[in-house]
This record gives structure tokens, C-alpha cells and sequence, in this order.
């Protein structure tokens, strides 16, 4: 079995005995703007829970994207944006929260409140670095490469390895799938494919997963990617920068739906000698900032000091109050105090 560095094996009994001995019921709840993980991760945990005989209800906090939207699991997800009333009435009720894919109360937006206010216990699995201690019980692995693969682990560990089915196999290998960029990066470790090779054991389709998330642009966002690229990406070789802007207006043009500038960010560092990709998305009352890069450069670090976010090393995210153009005003000032470690 593959070691978890940083979380006590009293955890592990806790949990274990918390989901074999009674029936409870949980909520699970996930980040703001849910990816792949998230949603893969939180539909995993479910249907295992679910078969274990637990009474399971998933929550996240608005709308997530249509390329997350066929997965086989018959989990009902709440979108709190939708149906807070619901929503509010499963956190009154539940016994169990589990925050998945995410370590800090406001990464959960609205839902923050209700984590404060839950009266149960709660529980945090996540894989980012700086976790706050919100939660009872903190299981917070930095080395895995998805919280997918974590659960994963997780499941074998407390014991309900056998309440996994199809559903719950082809969810986690979305996560795992999608946070590796298709097993492409976070992928230092063997942990990654070991869990993926071992998910195919349930007989899940992977070319269909391929298929439903990656090839599954509809025409407006194909074009707007390659309007993106064509004409928003300022490349600055001298820093192995790259950073695209997006405007709402432009964003309309384009029939903009949630999830469509996904992984648009990533484009830039195809280019030769590109290490450092930034992309900055106008909304409605701030600019949204996403960070890619390769190697050592620590866009964790940068996204958290300048624009108040967080993320993994080369993967992260954060938002400005400045206006579009200021945004990429000061993203590139600041390249300058970065040089030394861009430049090489
Ligand atoms: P993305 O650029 O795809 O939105 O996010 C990339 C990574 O950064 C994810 O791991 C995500 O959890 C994290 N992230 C994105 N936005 C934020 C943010 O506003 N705050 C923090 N702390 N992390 C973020
Ligand atoms: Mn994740």
C-alpha cells in the first residue's frame, strides 16, 4: 500500500470506524468553479459511501462546466448558485461534511459560511500545499497528484475497497486524468498511473473519458481558443513569458458557456522555451487569474503573494481588483523582479 506521508494512522481509524460502523449522513462538498477533480473526486467518494449504505448528497458552490456533464453516476449534484434552499437543508440535516479538492474555507465561496456553521464532524481531503485547519480531521497529501487519486487510496485504506463500482471508478480516473493534464504533469511519482492502471480493473472506457472531456468543444469555444491564441497572447520571450487577456465582451462575442476558456491556459507553454504561462479572464466584478508553469518557477507562490491565490507549483490560480488592463499592466511589471529566475 502506498504511504501517506502526513496523515496519522489514528486518522485512518477514526474514518474507519466512522464509515463501517453506523449509517450516516454525509455531505460532500467541493471548490468553487469545480474541475475535473473536483467533480470526479466528490462523485467517486459518493457512490462508494452510497454502496457502503451511508446517505450521500453532493454540493458545490455554482455551475460547473458541460464537458464534466456525462459521467455515469446517478449522484444528483446541488448547485448551491441554483437550489440554496436544498442546499441548505442537507447541511442542516447531514451528520458527516467532507471538504474535497480544497483547504481553505473561501475557496468554497458561498458554501464557506455553512462549513463554519456546521455543527458535525468535518473532514478535509485535499492535495494543495498550506492547508488552514478548518476541519476536525485533515487529511491534506501535497505529493498526490489529484485528490481523486488520494480518495482512491483513502477507500482502500478505511476498508471499502469492495463498495467500489464502475461509476465511482470512472469518476476517480477523471480526476486523476484531469489534474495530470491527461497524465502530463503532477505526475513525479508513480502514484498517479498506479491508481489509473488499477481504476481500469472496473472496466471503465478511458478513450470515452478522453473523448467527453477533452474532445467535446463546441464550436464558439474552439474558435474563441484560437481567437485566444491568434490575437490575445502577448509572448514575451525575455521572461519565457506568455500571458492571453480575455474581455467580457469578447467572452460575449464568443457565446461564452462555464468551463470554455478551460485549459486554454496551458496552450502557451507548447511554444519552445515558454515556461510561464498566465491568463487573465474580465468578470463581472473582478479578474479571475490563472498560472501554469514548468519546472521549479513556484506559481503557487506568486499567484498567492500578488494575486491574493494559491495552487500547486506549477499550477495555480487568483484574482485582481484592477481593471483588465491594469491586471496585465502589473502581471508584466512584476515579471521584471522575477527575471532571475525566468531567464536562465
Ligand atoms: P485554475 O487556473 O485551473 O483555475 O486553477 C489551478 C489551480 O489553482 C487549482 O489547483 C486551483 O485549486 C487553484 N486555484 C485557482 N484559483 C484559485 C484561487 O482563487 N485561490 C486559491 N487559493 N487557489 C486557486
Ligand atoms: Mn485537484
Amino acid at each position: 500500500m502506498i504511504a501517506l506521508k502526513n496523515t496519522d494512522n489514528e486518522i485512518f481509524n477514526f474514518l474507519k470506524a466512522l464509515f463501517t460502523e453506523k449509517r450516516a449522513k454525509i455531505v460532500i462538498i467541493t471548490h468553487e468553479n469545480p474541475d475535473g477533480d473536483a467533480i470526479g473526486s466528490s462523485l467517486g467518494l459518493a457512490e462508494v459511501l452510497n454502496n457502503a449504505g451511508h446517505d450521500i448528497d453532493v454540493i458545490v458552490p455554482n455551475l460547473y462546466p458541460e464537458f464534466l456533464k456525462w459521467f455515469t453516476s446517478d449522484v444528483k449534484i446541488c448547485i448551491y448558485d441554483i437550489n440554496k434552499k436544498e442546499a441548505q437543508h442537507i447541511f442542516s440535516h447531514a451528520d458527516i461534511l467532507i471538504c474535497l479538492d480544497f483547504n481553505t474555507p473561501e475557496r468554497a465561496a458561498k458554501i464557506g459560511r455553512h462549513i463554519k456553521e456546521f455543527r458535525g464532524t468535518k473532514i478535509m481531503i485535499d492535495h494543495h500545499p498550506y492547508p488552514e485547519q478548518f476541519c476536525d480531521f485533515i487529511i491534506s497529501e501535497t505529493e498526490y497528484s489529484s485528490t481523486a487519486e488520494l480518495v482512491y487510496r483513502l477507500i482502500e485504506k478505511a476498508g471499502l475497497r469492495s463498495f467500489i463500482n464502475y461509476a465511482s471508478a470512472e469518476a476517480l480516473f477523471t480526476g486523476i486524468m484531469t489534474d495530470t493534464g491527461s497524465f502530463s504533469h503532477n505526475i513525479s511519482r508513480p502514484g498517479p498511473f498506479l491508481a489509473a492502471a488499477e481504476l481500469m480493473e472496473w472496466g471503465i472506457d478511458t478513450e470515452k473519458i478522453q473523448s467527453k472531456v477533452y474532445h467535446n468543444f463546441s464550436i464558439n469555444r474552439m474558435k474563441l481558443l484560437g481567437y485566444c491564441l491568434n490575437k490575445k497572447m502577448d509572448v514575451l520571450p525575455e521572461y519565457r513569458t506568455a500571458v492571453i487577456n480575455i474581455s467580457q465582451k469578447e467572452l460575449k462575442e464568443y457565446n461564452f458557456k462555464p468551463g470554455d476558456t478551460e485549459g486554454f491556459v496551458n496552450y502557451p507553454l507548447s511554444i519552445n522555451n515558454i515556461i510561464f504561462s498566465a491568463l487573465f479572464i474580465e468578470k463581472k466584478d473582478v479578474v479571475k487569474a490563472s498560472f501554469r508553469s514548468k519546472g521549479n518557477f513556484p506559481v503557487n507562490d506568486f499567484s498567492k503573494k500578488y494575486f491574493g491565490g494559491g495552487g500547486h507549483l506549477n499550477a495555480a490560480g487568483g484574482e485582481s481588483t484592477l481593471t483588465l488592463a491594469e491586471t496585465v499592466e502589473y502581471f508584466k511589471k512584476l515579471l521584471i523582479e522575477y527575471k532571475h529566475q525566468l531567464d536562465l
